[in-house]
């Protein structure tokens, strides 16, 4: 069994945080991979170190001293090494990296510094061997990370680990066809996790943060929200699309292609089993969930433009017609709820703000429209299921709830797998949409 493991900034905070990391990987055998992400804050007053290093690099670029912030780095990684006893010689890594940024320095370069840092006192503490993610993950000159070539390198460099050592692996960077260091997107370190447990065809791909896995809910609407014990990509999908803020889409793709899970895991409970992510949650779902909703989200300020007229249903291309008119303004459509000859076209408000009259005006002319109507200030709330298909009378439930909370439903949208139910309330009713449905269905 192979799982890799990656740790997030706040699991790398500080020596105590390394501790934990510790007693984890070593409570599992199958813990051989392990990815590290720059220290995360230790407080609310603290920083990111990946933050303090952009920050460097800005003071830089206008010629400002770099000096004390970067020495708030160099306090955080020797503070961690010396509590641990851990023996790395950082004095010539900081050395190394200050010799760099005194000359025409790779900003990508700089800022990956974070990561391989803890990543050379992680190897050290855990006894394990470093390799470095400028030397396995390969990107191609386009960006995009080249999986054949990144199992390539290595399986080569693993050939020369003993079979008992971990490895470690710093997340976020990796390197171009011609060596130069790249970094991906920030929250990288996510996807090198997933990208190696890709390659490696682990069996688990462990997601150590600090919190006990997705939360069925935001935690700022709902008060202590429960953690999702289960949810398929498609799920969560879905609730990233919607709003709810989870794992990249990158980070999906790799394990997702190979059915690999995502188990998402808090360092400071590791007792708390976490969320699954996983292709196919059915065969370990019960006949009879406790319940049939996984996940609610959505996302506030839309703008729904209603166009009417009467037996457009039966007028040939009439849709098209109206959908070249978003086109030419690059508009995107969320959702088109629609009646016979009545189509509402849901879009972000901010993508209309200045061209609303405008594009109203174009598709009245362009389809002879009876009337357009503007509605504002509307919300989306996705309530987020894979039971729900199964469930007669499902979303009669939903919409019973919020009559009963007097929320005005003003639009209903669900798609065909029946994974979502999508309803347009007003923005003032939001949240308490949100809050409505989770207290009936989840903590009920
Ligand atoms: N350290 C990087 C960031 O702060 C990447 C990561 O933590 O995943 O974005």
């Amino acid at each position: 069994m192979i799982k890799v493991a990656k740790f997030g900034g706040s699991s790398v905070a500080n020596a105590t945080q390394f501790q934990k990391v510790a007693s984890i990987v070593k409570g599992d055998d199958a813990r051989k991979f392990i990815v590290v992400s720059a220290c995360g804050k230790e407080g609310e007053e603290d920083h990111k170190v990946t933050d303090l290093l952009y920050l460097c690099r800005a003071h830089m670029k206008y010629g400002v001293s770099y000096e004390e912030i970067f020495s708030m780095i160099e306090k955080k990684y020797y503070d961690i090494a010396e509590t641990l006893k851990v023996n790395v010689d950082l004095k010539s890594h900081f050395d190394a990296i200050r010799e760099k940024m005194d000359k025409n320095m790779n900003v990508d370069y700089l800022v990956s510094r974070g990561e391989y840092l803890s990543g050379i006192l992680m190897a050290e503490y855990l006894d394990g061997v470093f390799i470095d993610a400028a030397d396995v993950i390969a990107f191609d000159f386009d960006g995009q990370i080249n999986m054949e070539e990144s199992k390539e390198r290595l399986l080569k460099k693993l050939e020369g680990v003993p079979g008992e050592k971990r490895v470690v692996i710093p997340g976020f960077y990796g390197s171009l066809p011609n060596g130069v260091i790249k970094v991906m997107s920030r929250g990288g370190s996510d996807i090198t996790g997933a990208v190696l447990a890709g390659i490696l065809d682990a069996d688990v791909y462990e997601n150590w943060t600090d919190v006990s896995g997705v939360l069925v809910a935001n935690p700022t609407i709902v008060k202590n929200p429960k953690p999702i014990d289960r949810i398929s990509y498609n799920e969560l999908r879905e609730m990233s699309y919607m709003g709810a803020n989870v794992l990249h889409e990158e980070v999906i793709f790799p394990v997702k292609e190979k059915n690999i899970p995502i188990n998402i895991r808090n360092t400071n409970a590791p007792e708390d089993k976490g969320t699954m992510i996983m292709e196919n949650c059915d065969k370990y779902d019960e006949k009879d969930p406790p319940h049939f909703i996984t996940g609610i989200t959505g996302k506030q300020n839309y703008t729904v433009i209603t166009v009417i007229k009467s037996h457009a249903s039966s007028e040939e291309g009439f849709l098209r017609r109206i959908l070249d008119v978003f086109d030419k303004y690059k508009i995107h459509i969320e959702s088109i709820p629609a009646s016979v000859d009545c189509f509402g076209f849901v879009v972000a408000h901010k993508q209309v703000e200045s061209c609303l009259y405008e594009v109203c005006n174009a598709i009245k002319e362009k389809i002879k429209a009876d009337e357009i109507r503007i509605a504002t200030n509307i919300s989306l709330v996705a309530v987020v299921g894979r039971g729900m298909a199964y469930k007669p009378g499902m979303s009669a439930l939903v919409f019973a709830e919020f009559g009963k909370q007097n929320i005005n439903i003003r639009m209903i949208n669900q798609g065909s797998d029946e994974i979502t139910i999508m309803v347009g309330v007003d923005d003032k009713d939001y949240e308490k949409a949100i809050r409505c449905i989770y207290e009936r269905f989840i903590s009920a």
